[in-house]
């Protein structure tokens, strides 16, 4: 079992690297953001209480997406690990998945930062813009709505690095690589080479160190 979080600003492509991921390695993706458009598409309570912070790109209450999370993890498909995607988003709810996952008697293994500058993601955005008819567009994937979703992740997302640095579980991958070098770097963080006796022997002797 292997749990991890794929961290990084909107558009880095968080959910682009974590359905390789689901191909390759059989995990399952947790998207809070998903999670909530789905609320949203049911017309449920939950959804109807959402949608205009989320189309604003500002934060949800912590606590509903703390309990989407602790709630969906149960489920036994999640048995083999997970892939946290956009979730957390700030140190309480951080701090909030340490506590959660402790309870559960689960850890998570380590914390993907996929690091795209912000200039990159204003041209991502106006490509999709650009290209995309308006009805299979997120309502919030606009330059303006970018705007405030990048504030709100530096002022609180940016956060969790220095979190999970003293963790000892963060590794930086450039983003702006192509799609399949992200996933190449992405792959050799999670699952370094030398799974046999030599990878077995360096294990052991970095434990040492
Ligand atoms: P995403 O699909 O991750 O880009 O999320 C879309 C929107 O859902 C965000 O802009 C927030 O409004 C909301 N959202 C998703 N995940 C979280 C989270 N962990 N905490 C608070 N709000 C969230």
């Amino acid at each position: 079992m292997i749990n991890i979080i794929l961290l990084g600003p909107p558009g880095a492509g968080k959910g682009t690297q974590a359905d390789i991921l689901v191909k390759k390695h059989g995990l399952v993706q947790l998207s809070t953001g998903q999670m909530l458009r789905d609320a949203i598409a049911a017309g449920s309570e939950l959804g109807k209480r959402v949608k205009s912070i989320m189309d604003k790109g500002d934060l949800v209450p912590d606590e509903v997406v703390v309990g989407l999370i602790s709630e969906r993890i149960d489920k036994p498909d999640c048995k083999n690990g997970v892939i946290f995607d956009g979730f957390p988003r700030n140190v309480p709810q951080a701090a909030a998945l340490d506590k959660m996952l402790e309870g559960k008697g689960l850890r998570l293994d380590k914390v993907v930062s996929i690091e795209v500058p912000d200039e990159e993601l204003y041209k991502r955005v106006e490509k999709r813009v650009r290209e995309t008819p308006p009805e299979k567009r997120r309502s919030d994937d606009t330059v303006e709505t970018l705007k405030n979703r990048l504030d709100v992740y530096h002022a609180q997302t940016k956060a969790l690095a220095p979190y999970y640095e003293a963790q000892g579980k963060i590794a930086h991958i450039d983003g702006l690589m192509t799609i399949e070098e992200v996933a190449a770097a992405i792959d050799q963080v999670l699952f370094p080479a030398g799974g046999g006796l030599l990878g077995w022997l360096g294990r052991l002797i970095e434990g040492r160190k």
